[in-house]
């Protein structure tokens, strides 16, 4: 095939406008840090936003950083400054990435938005619903800040949600109250708390719509871009900014769903991702799955920025339930009802399962699920073993070869 009719992956027009608007995230950041104006809180993915937005913080995710340290490459050299403290390579590599970011001195933010410096936090805020390792992230930059560290602990691997779950966590959330306020300086509103939560159900619901387009055949959206564009949702949600985008973005997909724009030219196949990106790769991978023309098109990491609970006449509750429903948090039953109605809503062909290294909490693979679910649904699996960050865990070579004979057998099966 000549370089020409290579098939390619469309661009989405909308990225420039989410340029903007992350960088006038950042940048509102570091201006606070360096005028001290507004308290900054350092919070985990899926920890208390709506809460810390309504006490008048600016909220900064280390994830997000830790996944363009990964995607800048940036991570594999940084990561051993990490190892050198007696933070384990197998351990988290957002993690270890992040902290040898910081030890370094060297942040993405430099070069994308000419930010000299991640913004030093007031108060760092976690929920373990993902993991253990986000608090001991955490941990490490309040005894290097000497800021307050405040926590929630989710019950990890539930089937059933029970009242005693839910209400557990709602009122360990209630409980920051108290300390947000001494550390803000604000006086805690209800109201405020109401208009977060619904600012975020409704950025949840349109980021929802945004992926649900990938339904139509052929998907006017890829994984890969999802990754990219699901940014507004992590760290703008409870803020109109992230409802204003995606708007814009949803009708430029819903535009492609008219005409029938492919986001895969020529799509033949179709794949889930189960598991983390490989931030460093994805414009390797993207490149690998388009040349095959086949579109990997949903994943449970996109989905996983999907709350549906979110209700702001029951702000706690609703929240509690909304950030212990994630996937990541429940037991293998569950996992696998949700991934066979992905399966279907989605009309998939087969499954990736990324097992990265050091995320044991998003890697699916381990205990016997694609097994379990090809025994069930018929379709074939392929796993990669790869890690997040820490690209010296990749294999392109192996990777290559195994996505190929994949999607051989795909072929053969059809
Ligand atoms: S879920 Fe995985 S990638 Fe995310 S913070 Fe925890 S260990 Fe790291």
């Amino acid at each position: 095939m000549t370089e020409e009719k290579k098939p390619q992956r469309k661009k989405i027009r909308a990225t420039g406008e989410m340029n903007r608007i992350m960088a006038d995230y950042f940048l509102e950041l570091d201006q606070a840090a360096k005028t001290g104006d507004k308290k900054i809180a350092w919070c985990t993915s899926v920890g208390p936003a709506e809460l810390l937005l309504a006490m008048g913080f600016l909220v900064y995710y280390p994830e997000n950083h830790g996944a363009m340290l990964g995607s800048t490459r940036m991570a594999a050299e940084l990561i051993p400054h990490a190892n050198a403290l007696g933070y384990s390579p197998d351990i988290c590599s957002y993690l270890t990435s992040d902290i040898g970011s910081y030890v370094t001195g060297q942040t993405p933010l430099t070069k994308i938005f000419g930010i000299e410096k991640v913004p030093k936090p007031d108060v760092l805020v976690f929920n373990t619903n993902q993991c253990r390792d986000v608090k001991d992230w955490l941990a490490w930059y309040a005894r290097e800040f000497k800021v307050p560290m405040l926590g929630i602990h989710t019950h990890r691997n539930p089937s059933g949600l029970n009242d005693t779950v839910i209400s557990s966590v709602a009122k360990q959330m209630e409980e920051m109250v108290e300390p947000l306020e001494q550390i803000s300086g604000n006086k805690f509103d209800i109201d405020e708390l109401k208009k977060r939560v619904a600012l975020s159900r409704e950025c949840s619901a349109l980021w929802k719509t945004v992926l649900d387009t990938a339904a139509n055949v052929p998907s006017p959206l890829t994984f890969f871009d999802g990754t990219i564009h699901m940014g507004p949702a992590v760290v703008l949600r409870g803020n109109q900014q992230a409802v204003d985008y995606y708007k814009l973005l949803i009708a430029e997909l819903e535009e492609r769903v008219k005409n029938k724009e492919a986001a895969v030219e020529g799509e033949r196949f179709r794949l889930y991702w189960e598991g983390m990106p490989i931030w460093g790769r994805l414009r390797a991978h993207s490149e690998l799955f388009t040349s095959l023309q086949t579109c990997v098109l949903a994943s449970t990491y996109c989905n996983s920025w999907i709350f549906t609970d979110f209700d702001p006449e029951d702000p706690f509750n609703s929240t509690a339930k909304a950030y212990t429903e994630l996937f990541i948090v429940r037991g293998d039953d569950v996992k696998e009802q949700y991934m066979k109605r992905m399966i279907d809503h989605f009309k998939i062909d087969g499954i990736i399962y990324h097992d990265a290294k050091t995320c044991p909490n998003n890697s699916n693979n381990r205990y016997g699920m694609p097994q379990r679910l090809e025994k069930e649904t018929g379709l074939p699996s392929l796993t990669i073993n790869g890690d997040l960050n820490d690209m010296r865990l990749v294999s392109d070579e192996q990777t290559r070869t195994n996505v190929e004979a994949f999607i051989e057998q795909l072929e053969e099966n059809r």
